[in-house]
């Protein structure tokens, strides 16, 4: 009953808001069959996996790198976008958001129809040799990975492991995405976090940008955040229900 109640309020700050922005993490892709890191189930069960993710991991270990990543990897090749991605696309397409900044590498935004997308943690579709800066198409390297045909993919100029274009921790945030974050956040008249534990930064950083001038945050999690008391509505519960009434709520 709460939960509905709270969608309500979110949809009627969506109804009064024309310059949404909202930001995306692993649990808008959960529903796609995506796992999150921190949710239930979600790939941090596994405590080797924040070193295997990082850059040093990559450079000591690729081999560990692509063994520990085909659980995500492989399950980011087959999935759709889900309602919540929809909803966001809608969102743009009838004026109201502004621009979607995600968390994810999934691509599931571009694939829901989202124009104005911000990446920050880059993408797993594509790679590059991290010696001559080649780059590849990864979809037939996971495909092998996932089927134990291969190991690493190699630069075939270099024979260095290829890496693919996502952002590890220790790796620091493509400028331009963070730039245009921000400067989205900053104009922004509501901003909606949809499945984010807001605990990587710095993207969970970019609430403070609305609260700290008056702007409303609305934020649709399973789980609590450290922003819930500061968000103007919380809605605990699956961004499927969610979406499934905001998208009805504009049609
Ligand atoms: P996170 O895993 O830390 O948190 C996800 C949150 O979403 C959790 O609090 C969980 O309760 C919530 N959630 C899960 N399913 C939900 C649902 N159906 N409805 C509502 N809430 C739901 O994710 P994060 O904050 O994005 O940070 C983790 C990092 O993980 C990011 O840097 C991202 O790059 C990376 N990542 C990306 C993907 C992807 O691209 N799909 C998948 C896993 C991890």
């Amino acid at each position: 009953m709460k939960t509905m109640v709270d969608t309500e309020q979110a949809i009627s700050l969506m109804r009064k808001s024309s310059r949404i922005v909202a930001l995306s993490g692993a649990g808008i892709s959960t529903e796609a069959g995506i796992p999150d890191f921190r949710g239930p189930g979600g790939l941090w069960e596994d405590g080797s996996l924040m070193k295997q993710l990082s850059a040093s991991g990559f450079a000591s270990d690729p081999e560990g790198f692509y063994r520990a990543s085909v659980r995500l990897f492989s399950s980011i090749g087959n999935a759709r976008p889900t309602l919540a991605h929809k909803l966001l696309a809608r969102l743009e397409e009838i004026g109201k958001l502004d621009a979607v900044v995600t968390q994810n590498i999934d691509g599931l935004h571009h694939a829901a129809g989202s124009k104005r997308v911000f990446e920050l943690h880059g993408t797993y579709r594509t790679g590059h040799c991290p010696k001559c800066g080649a780059g590849f198409d990864m979809a037939a390297y996971y495909a092998d990975i996932g089927s134990g045909k291969l190991k690493v993919p190699l630069c075939p100029s270099c024979g260095v492991p290829v890496k693919p274009d996502i952002v590890l921790f220790e790796d620091l945030l493509p400028v331009d995405a963070w730039d245009a974050a921000v400067e989205a956040a900053e104009q922004c008249d509501l901003m909606l976090v949809l499945g984010s534990s807001l605990v990587v930064y710095p993207a969970a950083e970019l609430p403070m940008i609305p609260i700290s001038s008056g702007v409303p945050l609305v934020i649709v999690n399973l789980e609590e955040t450290g922003y819930d008391g500061m968000a103007r509505v919380v809605v605990r519960g699956r961004l499927g229900d969610f979406a499934k009434s905001a998208l009805a709520a504009f049609i």
